[in-house]
């Protein structure tokens, strides 16, 4: 079992050697080991609480109730959150000039406190808000959430979190960025993701329909294992990263 990891581990390191560009496709399994929960599953964030909360229609009508809930889940939760082996893998690897880039579906953050910079946050995130009045942008931090809902301090609109409600579009820009990475890429690695939400599920079949290799590294197969994957490696994402990282340093 363990000599088997390896030989995956070490295949996938030959590939990120021999081809470029690398990018990296991440999901909400990546962020597991730093102590968030996805949505779905047993211990999922969904068990908790009603997903109306995150409903824009949900969040207009009843801004306060739908504030509460955004709240705990992803403000008093988050800011206690430290990025894992995983994310400061990627980040390591963006300055070896070895991942061009990261599209990742979380909001958590995470790539960015690990160091990484070329981050495309395909569903926005939690770091910023939005004015729902001006669309003025505010760092998160300088808002205080101790009153709810929070108001625009220029205009005095409601303010939202800069990341997608179920029934918004994806940003365009990110949308854009994301579509051009995966058609140009030449290996995308899938990394904790179910494949299971669109339409950022897509960006791995544009990167395979346009011959790149896909290297998997989830908990559990996804939907992409059996049908677009070329390399699958089940485990930690904390565990498996360093790992290809030990051999990549021994092929470069
Ligand atoms: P998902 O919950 O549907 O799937 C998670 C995947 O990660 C599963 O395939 C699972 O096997 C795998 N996994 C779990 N632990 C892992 C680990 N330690 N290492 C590697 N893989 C692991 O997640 P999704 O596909 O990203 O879709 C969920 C949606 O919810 C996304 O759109 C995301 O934006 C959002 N979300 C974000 C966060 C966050 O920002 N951290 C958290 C929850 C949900």
């Amino acid at each position: 079992m363990q000599n088997k990891l390896q030989e995956l581990c070490q295949a996938a390191a030959l590939i990120i050697k021999r081809k470029k560009p690398v990018i990296a496709f991440t999901g909400a399994g990546i962020s597991a080991e730093s102590g968030i929960p996805p949505f779905r599953g047993e211990n999922g964030i969904w068990n908790k609480y009603d997903p109306k909360v995150l409903e824009i229609n949900y969040f207009h009508q009843y801004p306060l109730e739908s504030w509460k809930a955004v709240r705990e889940i992803f403000y008093q939760f988050f800011e206690n959150i430290a990025p894992n082996p995983a994310h400061y893998q990627l980040a390591e690897w963006e300055k070896q000039g070895i991942v061009s880039s990261i599209i990742t579906q979380n909001i958590d953050n995470l790539h960015q406190k690990s160091g990484s910079n070329k981050v495309i946050e395909f569903h926005g995130t939690s770091a910023r808000l939005i004015c729902t009045g001006c669309s003025l942008l505010f760092d998160t931090q300088k808002i205080s959430l101790l009153e709810l809902p929070p108001s625009c301090p220029s205009c005095k609109a409601l303010l939202k979190p800069d990341f997608i409600f179920f029934g918004e579009g994806i940003p365009t820009k990110a949308y854009d960025k994301s579509l051009s990475l995966s058609q140009q890429c030449a290996v995308m690695l899938i990394i904790g993701t179910s494949g299971e939400v669109a339409p950022a599920n897509q960006l791995p079949w544009i990167a395979k329909n346009k011959h790149a290799t896909i290297i998997e590294i989830n908990a559990e197969p996804s939907l992409y294992t059996p049908e677009i994957t070329d390399l699958f490696i089940q485990g930690k994402a904390g565990e498996i990263l360093p790992l290809i990282h030990q051999y990549l340093q021994a092929e470069l």
